[in-house]
Protein backbone atom coordinates (compact mmCIF):
# COMPACT_ATOMS: atom_id res chain seq x y z
CA UNK A 1 0.00 0.00 0.00
CA UNK A 2 1.28 3.62 -0.59
CA UNK A 3 0.75 7.05 -1.67
CA UNK A 4 1.55 7.91 -5.47
CA UNK A 5 2.33 11.50 -6.68
CA UNK A 6 2.78 12.75 -10.23
CA UNK A 7 4.50 16.41 -10.52
CA UNK A 8 3.90 18.06 -14.07
CA UNK A 9 4.33 15.12 -15.79
CA UNK A 10 4.79 15.48 -19.32
CA UNK A 11 5.48 13.65 -22.51
CA UNK A 12 6.70 14.13 -26.42
CA UNK A 13 6.59 11.71 -29.15
CA UNK A 14 9.66 13.41 -31.16
CA UNK A 15 8.20 17.13 -31.64
CA UNK A 16 4.61 16.29 -30.30
CA UNK A 17 3.48 17.00 -26.71
CA UNK A 18 0.84 14.08 -25.99
CA UNK A 19 0.84 14.87 -22.01
CA UNK A 20 1.02 18.68 -21.01
CA UNK A 21 2.06 18.74 -17.39
CA UNK A 22 -0.71 16.46 -14.94
CA UNK A 23 0.03 16.31 -10.92
CA UNK A 24 -1.80 14.74 -9.04
CA UNK A 25 -1.46 13.17 -5.23
CA UNK A 26 -3.32 10.21 -5.01
CA UNK A 27 -3.58 8.68 -1.22
CA UNK A 28 -2.70 5.42 0.29
CA UNK A 29 -5.79 3.07 -0.97
CA UNK A 30 -7.34 5.91 -3.00
CA UNK A 31 -9.16 4.53 -6.22
CA UNK A 32 -8.40 6.53 -8.96
CA UNK A 33 -9.72 6.92 -12.33
CA UNK A 34 -8.35 8.27 -15.43
CA UNK A 35 -11.09 9.01 -17.80
CA UNK A 36 -11.24 10.50 -21.60
CA UNK A 37 -11.89 9.83 -25.37
CA UNK A 38 -9.99 7.82 -27.26
CA UNK A 39 -6.18 9.50 -27.68
CA UNK A 40 -6.40 11.92 -24.62
CA UNK A 41 -3.03 10.21 -23.38
CA UNK A 42 -5.14 7.86 -20.22
CA UNK A 43 -2.73 4.92 -21.80
CA UNK A 44 0.06 7.24 -21.98
CA UNK A 45 0.09 8.33 -18.23
CA UNK A 46 -0.58 4.90 -16.38
CA UNK A 47 2.24 3.54 -18.73
CA UNK A 48 4.37 6.28 -17.26
CA UNK A 49 3.21 5.52 -14.06
CA UNK A 50 4.16 1.51 -14.55
CA UNK A 51 7.66 2.27 -15.70
CA UNK A 52 6.76 1.24 -19.46
CA UNK A 53 6.88 4.58 -21.00
CA UNK A 54 9.93 6.97 -20.09
CA UNK A 55 8.40 10.47 -19.02
CA UNK A 56 10.08 13.56 -20.27
CA UNK A 57 9.54 15.81 -17.56
CA UNK A 58 8.00 15.94 -13.93
CA UNK A 59 8.67 13.20 -10.89
CA UNK A 60 6.55 10.37 -10.40
CA UNK A 61 6.67 9.34 -6.82
CA UNK A 62 5.45 5.71 -5.57
CA UNK A 63 5.13 5.68 -1.54
CA UNK A 64 7.32 8.79 -1.35
CA UNK A 65 10.18 7.43 -3.38
CA UNK A 66 11.10 8.95 -6.91
CA UNK A 67 10.27 6.14 -9.40
CA UNK A 68 11.29 7.96 -13.00
CA UNK A 69 15.04 5.89 -13.11
CA UNK A 70 13.59 2.47 -11.75
CA UNK A 71 12.48 -0.23 -14.03
CA UNK A 72 8.82 -1.36 -13.92
CA UNK A 73 9.78 -4.45 -11.83
CA UNK A 74 11.58 -2.40 -9.27
CA UNK A 75 8.60 -0.28 -8.82
CA UNK A 76 6.72 -2.71 -6.95
CA UNK A 77 3.54 -2.08 -8.71
CA UNK A 78 0.87 -4.74 -10.34
CA UNK A 79 -0.59 -4.15 -13.63
CA UNK A 80 -3.76 -5.77 -15.57
CA UNK A 81 -4.16 -5.27 -19.37
CA UNK A 82 -7.21 -5.19 -21.44
CA UNK A 83 -5.92 -8.81 -22.78
CA UNK A 84 -5.37 -10.26 -19.67
CA UNK A 85 -2.01 -11.03 -21.02
CA UNK A 86 -1.61 -14.61 -19.52
CA UNK A 87 0.84 -16.55 -19.86
CA UNK A 88 -1.24 -19.73 -22.52
CA UNK A 89 0.71 -22.71 -21.96
CA UNK A 90 0.59 -22.26 -17.96
CA UNK A 91 -1.54 -23.41 -15.40
CA UNK A 92 -4.13 -21.03 -13.45
CA UNK A 93 -1.72 -21.48 -10.40
CA UNK A 94 1.65 -21.12 -12.23
CA UNK A 95 0.38 -17.90 -14.00
CA UNK A 96 -0.39 -16.58 -10.56
CA UNK A 97 2.45 -17.94 -9.15
CA UNK A 98 4.93 -16.94 -11.42
CA UNK A 99 5.59 -13.38 -10.79
CA UNK A 100 6.04 -14.75 -6.94
CA UNK A 101 8.64 -17.17 -7.96
CA UNK A 102 10.61 -14.55 -9.91
CA UNK A 103 10.70 -12.71 -6.92
CA UNK A 104 12.50 -16.25 -4.89
CA UNK A 105 9.07 -17.22 -2.85
CA UNK A 106 9.12 -20.76 -2.67
CA UNK A 107 7.46 -23.66 -1.24
CA UNK A 108 4.80 -23.57 1.49
CA UNK A 109 5.32 -19.55 1.16
CA UNK A 110 4.06 -19.55 -2.29
CA UNK A 111 1.44 -22.27 -2.72
CA UNK A 112 -0.42 -20.54 0.80
CA UNK A 113 -0.39 -16.99 -1.13
CA UNK A 114 -1.41 -18.64 -4.55
CA UNK A 115 -4.53 -20.39 -2.75
CA UNK A 116 -5.75 -17.24 -0.28
CA UNK A 117 -5.63 -15.06 -3.47
CA UNK A 118 -7.58 -18.30 -5.88
CA UNK A 119 -10.37 -18.77 -2.93
CA UNK A 120 -10.65 -15.16 -2.37
CA UNK A 121 -11.46 -14.56 -6.37
CA UNK A 122 -13.47 -18.02 -6.49
CA UNK A 123 -10.62 -19.71 -9.02
CA UNK A 124 -9.94 -22.61 -6.57
CA UNK A 125 -11.65 -25.09 -8.75
CA UNK A 126 -9.55 -23.78 -11.61
CA UNK A 127 -6.39 -23.83 -10.63
CA UNK A 128 -5.27 -26.52 -12.58
CA UNK A 129 -6.89 -25.44 -16.06
CA UNK A 130 -5.01 -23.37 -18.40
CA UNK A 131 -6.40 -19.98 -19.45
CA UNK A 132 -8.04 -21.59 -22.90
CA UNK A 133 -10.29 -23.81 -20.68
CA UNK A 134 -11.71 -20.82 -18.98
CA UNK A 135 -14.35 -18.09 -19.28
CA UNK A 136 -13.43 -14.72 -20.61
CA UNK A 137 -14.80 -13.72 -16.58
CA UNK A 138 -12.86 -16.35 -15.30
CA UNK A 139 -9.85 -15.24 -16.88
CA UNK A 140 -10.22 -11.47 -16.36
CA UNK A 141 -10.31 -12.99 -12.53
CA UNK A 142 -7.08 -14.93 -13.35
CA UNK A 143 -5.40 -11.80 -14.24
CA UNK A 144 -6.64 -9.85 -11.23
CA UNK A 145 -5.41 -12.78 -8.90
CA UNK A 146 -1.77 -12.97 -10.52
CA UNK A 147 -1.99 -8.89 -9.32
CA UNK A 148 -3.53 -9.09 -6.20
CA UNK A 149 -1.13 -12.10 -5.08
CA UNK A 150 1.96 -10.18 -4.99
CA UNK A 151 0.80 -7.62 -2.70
CA UNK A 152 1.94 -4.42 -4.58
CA UNK A 153 2.17 -0.91 -3.70
CA UNK A 154 -0.18 0.03 -6.00
CA UNK A 155 -2.50 -1.93 -8.82
CA UNK A 156 -2.41 -0.19 -12.25
CA UNK A 157 -5.20 -1.63 -14.14
CA UNK A 158 -5.51 -0.55 -18.20
CA UNK A 159 -9.51 -1.03 -19.02
CA UNK A 160 -9.13 -4.22 -17.78
CA UNK A 161 -13.19 -5.22 -18.92
CA UNK A 162 -12.89 -4.18 -22.43
CA UNK A 163 -13.10 -7.82 -23.42
CA UNK A 164 -16.07 -8.47 -21.41
CA UNK A 165 -19.89 -8.76 -22.41
CA UNK A 166 -22.04 -5.99 -20.31
CA UNK A 167 -23.37 -8.19 -17.96
CA UNK A 168 -20.02 -9.61 -17.02
CA UNK A 169 -18.71 -6.02 -17.11
CA UNK A 170 -21.12 -4.91 -14.45
CA UNK A 171 -20.70 -8.11 -12.32
CA UNK A 172 -16.57 -7.76 -12.31
CA UNK A 173 -16.55 -3.26 -12.10
CA UNK A 174 -18.81 -4.27 -8.40
CA UNK A 175 -15.76 -7.34 -7.68
CA UNK A 176 -13.28 -5.23 -8.26
CA UNK A 177 -14.41 -2.32 -6.51
CA UNK A 178 -15.19 -4.62 -3.38
CA UNK A 179 -11.36 -6.16 -3.65
CA UNK A 180 -9.80 -3.27 -4.15
CA UNK A 181 -11.73 -2.26 -1.05
CA UNK A 182 -10.94 -4.67 1.29
CA UNK A 183 -7.44 -5.48 0.16
CA UNK A 184 -6.75 -1.37 0.50
CA UNK A 185 -4.27 -1.34 -2.06
CA UNK A 186 -3.90 2.18 -4.47
CA UNK A 187 -5.54 2.10 -7.54
CA UNK A 188 -4.85 4.01 -11.06
CA UNK A 189 -7.31 2.66 -13.07
CA UNK A 190 -8.09 3.72 -17.43
CA UNK A 191 -11.40 3.56 -19.13
CA UNK A 192 -13.08 5.31 -21.71
CA UNK A 193 -16.43 4.17 -20.10
CA UNK A 194 -17.69 6.66 -18.08
CA UNK A 195 -20.21 4.54 -16.35
CA UNK A 196 -17.47 2.55 -15.51
CA UNK A 197 -15.15 5.77 -14.30
CA UNK A 198 -18.43 7.25 -11.92
CA UNK A 199 -18.74 3.96 -10.19
CA UNK A 200 -15.48 2.88 -9.59
CA UNK A 201 -13.73 5.92 -8.42
CA UNK A 202 -12.86 7.75 -5.20
CA UNK A 203 -11.76 10.60 -7.46
CA UNK A 204 -11.52 10.77 -11.18
CA UNK A 205 -8.94 12.31 -13.70
CA UNK A 206 -10.98 13.64 -16.82
CA UNK A 207 -8.16 13.78 -19.64
CA UNK A 208 -8.74 15.70 -22.57
CA UNK A 209 -6.04 16.23 -25.06
CA UNK A 210 -3.32 15.59 -22.92
CA UNK A 211 -4.74 17.54 -19.87
CA UNK A 212 -6.24 17.19 -16.94
CA UNK A 213 -9.42 18.91 -17.03
CA UNK A 214 -10.95 18.32 -13.72
CA UNK A 215 -9.38 16.03 -11.27
CA UNK A 216 -12.37 15.27 -8.28
CA UNK A 217 -14.86 13.23 -6.30
CA UNK A 218 -17.54 11.84 -9.46
CA UNK A 219 -20.42 13.25 -7.78
CA UNK A 220 -18.70 16.52 -7.74
CA UNK A 221 -17.59 16.63 -11.01
CA UNK A 222 -21.51 15.47 -12.30
CA UNK A 223 -22.52 18.56 -10.22
CA UNK A 224 -20.21 21.19 -10.90
CA UNK A 225 -18.35 20.04 -14.27
CA UNK A 226 -15.23 22.28 -14.94
CA UNK A 227 -15.61 23.44 -18.56
CA UNK A 228 -18.10 22.74 -21.25
CA UNK A 229 -15.90 19.16 -22.21
CA UNK A 230 -16.22 17.99 -18.95
CA UNK A 231 -20.26 18.60 -18.66
CA UNK A 232 -20.35 16.82 -21.75
CA UNK A 233 -18.13 13.73 -21.53
CA UNK A 234 -19.56 12.62 -17.87
CA UNK A 235 -23.19 12.05 -17.75
CA UNK A 236 -25.45 10.55 -20.19
CA UNK A 237 -27.01 11.19 -22.49
CA UNK A 238 -24.57 14.55 -22.24
CA UNK A 239 -25.49 17.78 -20.75
CA UNK A 240 -27.43 20.12 -23.02
CA UNK A 241 -25.63 23.62 -23.68
CA UNK A 242 -26.59 26.31 -25.62
CA UNK A 243 -25.76 29.84 -26.17
CA UNK A 244 -27.98 32.14 -24.09
CA UNK A 245 -28.72 35.71 -23.42
CA UNK A 246 -28.39 35.98 -19.35
CA UNK A 247 -31.67 37.70 -17.44
CA UNK A 248 -32.22 38.46 -14.14
CA UNK A 249 -33.96 35.36 -13.36
CA UNK A 250 -32.17 32.99 -15.61
CA UNK A 251 -31.55 32.95 -19.30
CA UNK A 252 -33.77 34.27 -22.85
CA UNK A 253 -32.90 31.37 -25.18
CA UNK A 254 -34.12 32.17 -29.26
CA UNK A 255 -36.21 34.65 -27.56
CA UNK A 256 -37.96 32.76 -24.65
CA UNK A 257 -37.62 33.24 -21.34
CA UNK A 258 -36.38 30.74 -19.11
CA UNK A 259 -36.46 30.81 -15.62
CA UNK A 260 -33.80 28.68 -14.07
CA UNK A 261 -34.52 29.82 -10.45
CA UNK A 262 -31.06 31.77 -9.97
CA UNK A 263 -29.89 34.97 -11.96
CA UNK A 264 -27.39 34.58 -14.77
CA UNK A 265 -23.90 35.86 -13.66
CA UNK A 266 -23.58 37.19 -17.31
CA UNK A 267 -25.28 38.96 -20.36
CA UNK A 268 -23.63 36.18 -22.69
CA UNK A 269 -23.44 32.72 -21.64
CA UNK A 270 -23.22 28.93 -22.26
CA UNK A 271 -26.03 27.70 -20.53
CA UNK A 272 -25.86 23.77 -19.35
CA UNK A 273 -29.21 21.68 -18.61
CA UNK A 274 -29.15 18.06 -18.00
CA UNK A 275 -31.89 16.27 -19.51
CA UNK A 276 -32.63 15.00 -16.42
CA UNK A 277 -32.89 18.23 -14.89
CA UNK A 278 -35.60 18.68 -17.79
CA UNK A 279 -39.38 18.11 -16.59
CA UNK A 280 -41.60 17.29 -19.66
CA UNK A 281 -44.58 19.80 -19.18
CA UNK A 282 -47.63 20.54 -20.92
CA UNK A 283 -47.36 23.11 -24.47
CA UNK A 284 -47.14 26.38 -23.47
CA UNK A 285 -45.00 26.23 -20.06
CA UNK A 286 -41.44 26.61 -20.35
CA UNK A 287 -39.35 26.20 -23.41
CA UNK A 288 -41.86 25.19 -26.55
CA UNK A 289 -40.36 22.38 -28.19
CA UNK A 290 -41.35 19.79 -30.57
CA UNK A 291 -40.04 16.35 -30.31
CA UNK A 292 -38.10 15.08 -33.35
CA UNK A 293 -37.08 12.02 -32.06
CA UNK A 294 -37.42 9.47 -29.07
CA UNK A 295 -35.51 6.72 -27.89
CA UNK A 296 -36.86 4.50 -25.79
CA UNK A 297 -34.74 2.07 -23.27
CA UNK A 298 -37.58 0.79 -20.71
CA UNK A 299 -37.34 2.45 -17.84
CA UNK A 300 -36.02 5.84 -19.60
CA UNK A 301 -36.57 7.58 -22.42
CA UNK A 302 -34.74 10.29 -24.01
CA UNK A 303 -36.57 12.93 -26.39
CA UNK A 304 -34.57 14.62 -28.69
CA UNK A 305 -36.17 17.96 -29.67
CA UNK A 306 -35.23 21.46 -31.59
CA UNK A 307 -34.07 23.87 -29.01
CA UNK A 308 -35.94 27.34 -30.13
CA UNK A 309 -32.90 29.35 -31.52
CA UNK A 310 -31.12 26.68 -32.76
CA UNK A 311 -29.66 23.51 -31.31
CA UNK A 312 -30.93 20.20 -29.91
CA UNK A 313 -32.08 19.72 -26.47
CA UNK A 314 -32.45 16.42 -25.24
CA UNK A 315 -34.79 15.68 -22.37
CA UNK A 316 -35.10 12.04 -19.96
CA UNK A 317 -38.17 11.49 -19.06
CA UNK A 318 -39.87 8.18 -17.56
CA UNK A 319 -40.25 5.30 -20.31
CA UNK A 320 -44.10 5.15 -19.35
CA UNK A 321 -44.71 8.76 -20.30
CA UNK A 322 -43.23 7.92 -23.68
CA UNK A 323 -43.06 11.26 -25.83
CA UNK A 324 -43.49 10.90 -29.92
CA UNK A 325 -41.94 12.37 -32.22
CA UNK A 326 -44.41 15.42 -33.62
CA UNK A 327 -45.67 16.55 -30.38
CA UNK A 328 -45.13 19.65 -28.77
CA UNK A 329 -44.78 19.78 -25.49
CA UNK A 330 -42.94 22.38 -22.84
CA UNK A 331 -39.60 21.89 -20.82
CA UNK A 332 -39.07 23.18 -17.60
CA UNK A 333 -35.96 23.04 -16.22
CA UNK A 334 -35.83 22.07 -12.04
CA UNK A 335 -34.41 25.27 -10.23
CA UNK A 336 -30.82 25.66 -9.28
CA UNK A 337 -29.61 22.76 -11.43
CA UNK A 338 -28.47 25.09 -14.54
CA UNK A 339 -24.90 25.22 -15.34
CA UNK A 340 -23.21 28.37 -16.83
CA UNK A 341 -19.96 28.93 -18.43
CA UNK A 342 -18.27 31.78 -20.26
CA UNK A 343 -18.76 31.18 -24.12
CA UNK A 344 -15.14 32.39 -24.94
CA UNK A 345 -12.97 29.88 -22.84
CA UNK A 346 -15.94 27.02 -22.21
CA UNK A 347 -14.99 27.25 -17.89
CA UNK A 348 -17.26 26.65 -15.51
CA UNK A 349 -18.58 30.71 -14.19
CA UNK A 350 -19.11 29.91 -10.72
P1 LIG B 1 -5.66 6.91 -24.84
O1 LIG B 1 -5.11 5.84 -23.95
O2 LIG B 1 -6.35 7.99 -24.08
O3 LIG B 1 -6.50 6.40 -25.96
P2 LIG B 1 -2.89 7.22 -25.61
O4 LIG B 1 -2.24 7.49 -24.31
O5 LIG B 1 -2.78 5.85 -26.18
O6 LIG B 1 -4.42 7.66 -25.52
O7 LIG B 1 -2.32 8.24 -26.70
C1 LIG B 1 -2.21 9.63 -26.47
C2 LIG B 1 -1.66 10.31 -27.70
O8 LIG B 1 -0.29 9.95 -27.86
C3 LIG B 1 -2.36 9.94 -28.98
O9 LIG B 1 -2.52 11.11 -29.75
C4 LIG B 1 -1.42 8.96 -29.65
O10 LIG B 1 -1.53 9.03 -31.04
C5 LIG B 1 -0.07 9.43 -29.16
N1 LIG B 1 0.91 8.34 -29.04
C6 LIG B 1 0.81 7.24 -28.25
N2 LIG B 1 1.88 6.45 -28.37
C7 LIG B 1 2.69 7.04 -29.29
C8 LIG B 1 3.98 6.72 -29.87
N3 LIG B 1 4.65 5.61 -29.50
N4 LIG B 1 4.49 7.58 -30.76
C9 LIG B 1 3.82 8.71 -31.11
N5 LIG B 1 2.63 9.08 -30.61
C10 LIG B 1 2.06 8.25 -29.72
Amino acid sequence: MATVSLRDVRKSYGPTQVIHGVSIDIADGEFVVIVGPSGCGKSTLLRMVAGLEAITSGTIEIAGRAVNDLEPRARDIAMVFQNYALYPHMSVFDNMAYGLRISGVRGAELRARVEATAAMLELTPFLARKPRELSGGQRQRVAMGRALVRGPAAFLLDEPLSNLDAKLRVQMRLQIKELQRSVGTTALYVTHDQVEAMTLADRLIVMNEGRAEQIDAPMKIYLEPASTFVAGFIGSPAMNILPAEGTERGVRLGGVDLPLGRAAPAADVLVGIRPEDLEAAPEGEGLPLTVQAVELLGADAFAHAAAPGGGTIVLRVPGKQALTPGQRVGAVPVPGLAHFFDPATGRRIP
